[in-house]
């Protein structure tokens, strides 16, 4: 008989997974309790695979030999502890599809700067000429890719979600930007699950394999003492002075050593600027330089990338006030880096799905930056509170329209208003793109 594959969520990874689970000849049934879009359901009926929305049929769903589960579904909810209890294994898309591929992969995790640096390796890789795909959490799904046209190299964006599902996958190369809290309600509330959750991307992995990691990082510095990691450890750091293979800081110039030689740049031409991303930039350019793809090709591609919208992004400048969003951060760390990256008064946007934030940590950038704060969500207690001593002007709001027109009548000549707002954007939103986009929208009709 054929053994049975069912998916749990049909949106970008779910149907993914579906068509390649047909292709290699499984049984396939996929359920969505919600609804499943339009596009996802032509993919499916072109398939033949038999799904359902809007429920969830225990009694198929407990009948699966295995079951891949979207990573927007949480391991707590009552369905994906029975199927564990049942003994069926659950796992990812990304371990799932790690099966059927050969390629090489480079895999980029952390707390943030995920898809920054994974579009940034996709760019400098697609310049070499190398046949790269680009999958995980952004663009299209990486089962989708294997089962249609598969690639020699993948650049993977994996979150911590995917990785609790990922067993015997393999990273060729595990880039570990850094490790801050977030997600929170979905570890338990404790910071070691996640951290745990992060470090599975070295997992399986060899000496022939590389780990590249923020040495700045204290979390991600303390953890790989407490570990064994085979593969070669590429760290990358501002701070310091990396003696053996890896990447830092000299004056004004970035410098990674990956053998038989350094590549040299200054920071003012890389596409991306701000501190962060000279992280992302290091990132980047080491794994490429692993897979040793030439200097001039990787200087050539840091300096030309374009931004990725919604990461502090330029909206406009009206009246010498300059308008950013950077409605992707959703926790309070990206929002340190990006108040930290402006260097006038800022009237700042924030609130939304609070995922269990420490406020405490921005209080001195916060002192230091902002004039006002604006608070844009269903319930803005925890956000007021943590900055009501610190801050003379907090406005409460429930609607971006408002947001914009309170920030742009707030602010001076030569302020930045900036949409940064360290929490997901469901209570409002349907993502952290609508938001961003209404924040354009708003902004262009002010
Ligand atoms: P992710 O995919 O991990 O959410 P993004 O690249 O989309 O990361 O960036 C998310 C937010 O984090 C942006 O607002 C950006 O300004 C900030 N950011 C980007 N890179 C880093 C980094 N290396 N460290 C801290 N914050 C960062």
């Amino acid at each position: 008989m054929k053994k049975k594959i069912v998916i749990l969520g049909a949106g970008e990874s779910g149907v993914g997974a579906a068509v390649l689970a047909m292709k290699k000849g499984f049984g396939v049934f996929i359920s969505d309790f919600g609804k499943i879009k339009e596009k996802y359901k032509n993919v499916l009926s072109q398939f033949e695979i038999k799904y359902e929305e809007g429920k969830h049929t225990e009694s198929l769903i407990l009948k699966a030999d295995e079951v891949v589960k979207s990573p927007g579904i949480p391991d707590e909810t009552e369905l994906v502890r029975k199927v564990k209890k049942t003994g069926i294994k659950v796992i990812s898309e990304i371990e799932f599809a790690g099966r059927y591929t050969s390629a090489k992969k480079i895999c980029i995790t952390g707390s943030n700067g995920k898809t920054t640096t994974t579009l940034l390796t996709h760019h400098i890789l697609k310049k070499a000429g190398l046949n790269a795909g680009l999958a995980g959490n952004v663009g299209q799904s990486f089962a989708m890719q294997v089962a249609e046209k598969d690639f020699e190299y993948y650049v993977l964006e994996i979150s911590s979600f995917q990785l609790d599902g990922m067993f015997d996958f393999k990273a060729d190369i595990a880039v570990l930007m850094n490790i801050t809290p977030d997600h929170l309600d979905r570890y338990a509330d404790d910071f070691q699950n996640y951290i745990d959750s992060k470090f599975r991307i070295a997992q399986n992995q060899s000496e022939n394999d590389a780990f590249v990691y923020c040495a700045d990082d204290p979390v991600v510095l303390k953890e790989i003492q407490k570990r064994e990691i085979k593969s070669g450890l590429y760290p990358f750091s501002i701070k310091r002075k990396i003696s053996g293979e890896g990447a830092f800081l000299q004056g004004n110039e970035m410098l990674i050593n990956i053998k038989p030689n350094f590549l040299k740049m200054t920071i003012e031409n890389l596409a991306l600027q701000g501190k962060h991303n000279i992280y992302n930039s290091m990132a980047a350019g080491i794994a490429s330089r692993i897979l040793n793809i030439r200097k001039d090709i990787i200087k050539e591609s840091l300096s030309d990338f374009q931004n990725v919208e919604h990461r502090l992004e330029f909206v406009a400048c009206i009246h010498g006030v300059d308008f950013i969003n950077d409605s992707k951060a959703t926790n309070v760390n990206s929002t340190w880096y990006a108040l930290e990256s402006i260097h006038n008064p800022v009237i700042w946007i924030a609130g939304g799905i609070d995922k269990g934030n420490d406020y405490s940590i921005l209080n001195d950038v916060v002192k230091e930056k902002v004039k006002a704060l604006i608070c844009l969500g269903k319930d803005n207690k925890k956000l007021f509170n943590a900055f009501e001593d610190v801050m003379e002007d907090i406005i409460e709001t429930t609607s971006m329209e408002d947001a914009v027109k309170y920030a742009s009548f707030l602010a001076s000549k030569d302020d930045t208003v900036l949409l940064s707002p360290s929490c997901a954007s469901f209570d409002l939103f349907e993502n952290f793109e609508e938001r961003g986009n209404e924040f354009k929208k708003a902004v262009s009709n002010l």
